[in-house]
C-alpha cells in the first residue's frame, strides 16, 4: 500500500534528496522522507537515523555528486549555506533542480531556486501543506496571483518554444500590457485568471488605446523574432498537430525525420507542436516510424485500411489503394487521431533523397484538443463538515495539487483559501451532480489532475460513488485515470463530536431523500434501524418541499424507542452558523430542522448528561469488568476492545 504523501509526491518530482546537517532538521525532514521515497542524507556525526543515508565527504563535494540525478533538493539548512553550495551548480532555469528550503522548526518552506521551470515553487506549497507550514515564494507572479508564464501550458503539455522568456516575464512583473494571441491549445487558463491582471488577447482595434509591451503567441506556427526588436515574445506550442505517415517498407527514421522536418519548415509550422504520429495498422511494426517514435516520445496512432478508406481526402491514389487497400494512409490517418475534431492543415507531401532507401509521405491534420502526454487523474476528496480545520491534511494536499476543482459552488467557495495559482475552478449549481461528474472525468482523460469535492466525505451521499459510477459507464479499466479517494470527517461525526460521544455503539446513517431512494425503502431501513437499537444519524431529514418525511421517521423510532430517547440536533457543525440542540424522541420535530442539520437519535442506553450526549460502551457493567480482566490475561495482558 502507498502513504498519502507517497500518492501526492512520487510522480511529479522525484527523484528528491532532502539534506539536513543536525539532528533537529532531520526531524523536521523525516515525515517526508518516510514514505514518500525522499532520500534523506545526513552527515556521519549525526549517527544512525531511521530511513536515512550517510554522506561521507564534505556537504558541498556531497551536493555536487547527486546534483545531476535529483530533480528536486530539500534543505532543512541556513538559506545562506544553500546558497553558497548551490551557486557553482546553478546553470540555467530552463534546466536546474527544485531546491527548497525549510526551517528547522518546520514552519516555513522557502522556494530558493528553481521556483517555475524547475517546480519549486509548487513543490514548496505542497511541502507546506504537508507539515502545515507556510510556502515563502518570491517570485514576481506569485506575488500578482498569476501563474509563472514559463509554466503556463504545463498542465495541458504545451511545449516552450523560442523568445525572449526573461524579457516578457520581467513585463509581466511590471503589470505591463502583455498582448496574448492564442491560436491553438485550450483557452480555460485565459477565464481562471485573477481579475487584475495584465494581458491582453487578441488583437487590439484601431479605437482602442493599448500598446502591448510584451507578447506571448501560443500556436502550432514557428515564429522568427527580431532579436533587435524592443518588444520581448515568446512562443508556446500547444501539441495539435498530428503527423500522417505512409512510407514504404524498410524507410529509416532519418530520411521519416527529414521529411516531417522539411515539411513543417515549409509551412511555418513548430515542431514542437507534434502531438503524435498516424498511419496504417501495417506500419505499427515499421522500425523507422517506431524509432522516430521512441526518441522524440512520440505516440503512434494506427488504424486499418478499412477506417482509413472510408475518410474523405483532397489526395487520394489509385496506387496506393490497390497495394494496401485505402486510397488514403497519410492524410487519412492523421483526420482519424481525432476523429471529426480534426482539419488538414498541410496535404500529403511525397518526400524522397537520393541515395536513401524508400520514401515517405507526410500530411499533417490539427486537432481541436492538444495532446497533453500525461495521465489524468482523478482526487475525490472529502472537504469535511465545514472549517477548514476539519479537513485532512492529505485532502487539503490533493487540492493544491490539482490543475482543476470541481464542486458545487458552496463548497468550492469554502476551500479557496486552498487554491493554487493557475488553478482551474469550475463550480456548478447543487442539482448538477452528473455534470459534475462527467467534466470530472472529461478533464481527466485528457490529461489533468482533477479534484472533486464534496462536503463530509466524498463517499458517503457525496460526489465519489457517482463519478466511479460514470467512470464505469465509460469503460475504465480501473486505472486510467488514476483515482485516489480523499476521505473526510462526515456530518454525524461532526454532529457527534459536537454533542458527545453518541456514536461509542453500534450506529448507522440514513438519507431521508427519496429522490433516488424510494421511501418505501428508506421506511424499511428506519424500521430495522429502530428494531435493531442502532444509535441512527439522519441525514436529509427535511426540506421545503419534503416535510412530512421526519415526522415518519419519528414515529417509527418511538415504536421501538423511549419517548424519552436522547436526540441531538446539529445545524452546520463547524460552520459559523451552527447550532446544536439536545432533546428527546418526543419533542424533537419542535426544533427546527432544515437540509443544513443532522439529527442523531441514541439507542436505549444512550443519555443526555449535563447536556452531553453519552452512549454507554459497557465498560462500566459488572460483567465487562471481571470478563475483561479474563480475556486480558488470555491475551498476553492486551485488553480487547
Ligand atoms: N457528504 C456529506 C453528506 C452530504 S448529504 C457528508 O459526508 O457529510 C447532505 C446532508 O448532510 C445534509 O442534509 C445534512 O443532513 C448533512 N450535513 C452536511 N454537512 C453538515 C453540517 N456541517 N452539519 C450538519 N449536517 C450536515
Amino acid at each position: 500500500m502507498y502513504s498519502s504523501s507517497e500518492i501526492i509526491y512520487l510522480s511529479e518530482f522525484q527523484p528528491i534528496a532532502a539534506i539536513s546537517t543536525t539532528p533537529r532538521g532531520a526531524k523536521t525532514l523525516q515525515p517526508l522522507c518516510q514514505n514518500a521515497g525522499v532520500t534523506l542524507w545526513i552527515p556521519e556525526s549525526i549517527g544512525d537515523l531511521d530511513n536515512t543515508r550517510v554522506y561521507r565527504s564534505s556537504l558541498k563535494t556531497h551536493i555536487a555528486s547527486i546534483w545531476q540525478q535529483n530533480r528536486a533538493f530539500v534543505f532543512c539548512l541556513a538559506a545562506g549555506a544553500v546558497v553558497r553550495l548551490i551557486a557553482p551548480l546553478l546553470e540555467d532555469k530552463s534546466i536546474d533542480p527544485a531546491v527548497i528550503v525549510i526551517d528547522s522548526r518546520g514552519r516555513f518552506v522557502i522556494s530558493l531556486s528553481g521556483g517555475h521551470i524547475g517546480g519549486a515553487d509548487r513543490l514548496a506549497e505542497l511541502i507546506a501543506s504537508q507539515i502545515g507550514a507556510t510556502a515563502i515564494l518570491t517570485g514576481a507572479s506569485a506575488g500578482l496571483n498569476l501563474p509563472g508564464i514559463d509554466v503556463l501550458g504545463t498542465p495541458f503539455g504545451w511545449v516552450r518554444g523560442e523568445g525572449d522568456w526573461t524579457g516578457v516575464s520581467a513585463a509581466i512583473a511590471r503589470q505591463q500590457t502583455v498582448q496574448v494571441i492564442q491560436e491553438a491549445g485550450s483557452t480555460l487558463w485565459q477565464k481562471h485568471l485573477p481579475s487584475e491582471h495584465s494581458f491582453y488577447f487578441g488583437f487590439p482595434k484601431d479605437t482602442e488605446d493599448i500598446s502591448p509591451q510584451a507578447r506571448v503567441w501560443i500556436s502550432f506556427s514557428k515564429r522568427k523574432f527580431v532579436p533587435t526588436s524592443d518588444m520581448p515574445g515568446i512562443q508556446w506550442h500547444p501539441r495539435v498537430l498530428w503527423v500522417g505517415i505512409g512510407c514504404e517498407r524498410g524507410t529509416s527514421r532519418k530520411l521519416i525525420e527529414t521529411a516531417i522536418e522539411t515539411v513543417f519548415k515549409r509551412y511555418h509550422l513548430a515542431t514542437e507542436a507534434i502531438a503524435g504520429i498516424a498511419t496504417i495498422d501495417i506500419k505499427a511494426d515499421e522500425e523507422g516510424i517506431l524509432e522516430l517514435c521512441r526518441e522524440r516520445n512520440f505516440p503512434l496512432k494506427t488504424f486499418p485500411a478499412t477506417l482509413l478508406s472510408q475518410v474523405e481526402v483532397p489526395t487520394p491514389s489509385t496506387v496506393v489503394d490497390r497495394e494496401v487497400g485505402t486510397p488514403s494512409v497519410a492524410e487519412a490517418a492523421a483526420l482519424l487521431t481525432q476523429e471529426k475534431q480534426t482539419t488538414l492543415v498541410v496535404p500529403k507531401q511525397i518526400f524522397k533523397t537520393d541515395g536513401e532507401k524508400g520514401a515517405v509521405t507526410v500530411a499533417i491534420a490539427i486537432a481541436n484538443i492538444e495532446y497533453t502526454a500525461r495521465d489524468g487523474r482523478l482526487f475525490l476528496v472529502g472537504i469535511g463538515p465545514g472549517n477548514l480545520d476539519q479537513m485532512t491534511i492529505a485532502a487539503k494536499t490533493s487540492i493544491t495539487e490539482a490543475d482543476a476543482v470541481i464542486g458545487y459552488s458552496l463548497y468550492t467557495d469554502l476551500i479557496a483559501p486552498l487554491r493554487r495559482r493557475g488553478q482551474i475552478v469550475e463550480s456548478f449549481s447543487i442539482t448538477q451532480e452528473r455534470q459534475r461528474a462527467q467534466r470530472a472525468i472529461e478533464l481527466a482523460q485528457w490529461g489533468l489532475t482533477v479534484a472533486v469535492v464534496s462536503s463530509g466525505d466524498c463517499g458517503i451521499y457525496g460526489m465519489a460513488g457517482l463519478v466511479l459510477e460514470e467512470l464505469q459507464l465509460n469503460e475504465w479499466d480501473g486505472n486510467k485515470p488514476k483515482v485516489d479517494v480523499f476521505p473526510g470527517i462526515t456530518a454525524m461525526q461532526a454532529a457527534a463530536a459536537r454533542v458527545g460521544t453518541p456514536l461509542m455503539h453500534d450506529f448507522c446513517a440514513i438519507s431521508l431523500s427519496d429522490l433516488l431512494t424510494p421511501w418505501k425503502v428508506i421506511e424499511k431501513r428506519l424500521e430495522a434501524a429502530a428494531m435493531g437499537d442502532f444509535v441512527t444519524a439522519i441525514y436529509n431529514p427535511r426540506s421545503a418541499r419534503r416535510t412530512k418525511q421526519i415526522a415518519i421517521a419519528q414515529q417509527i423510532f418511538l415504536k421501538y424507542r423511549s419517548p424519552t430517547t436522547t436526540v441531538a440536533i446539529v445545524r452546520s457543525a463547524y460552520r459559523q452558523d451552527e447550532q446544536i440542540t439536545l432533546t428527546t424522541l418526543d419533542k424533537m420535530l419542535l426544533i427546527p430542522i432544515d437540509m443544513l442539520t443532522a439529527v442523531l437519535i441514541g439507542n436505549g442506553s444512550t443519555r443526555n448528561y449535563a447536556n452531553w450526549m453519552i452512549t454507554p460502551r459497557g465498560y462500566l457493567t459488572e460483567a465487562f469488568t471481571s470478563e475483561g480482566r479474563e480475556q486480558g490475561e488470555e491475551s498476553g495482558g492486551q485488553l480487547e476492545l
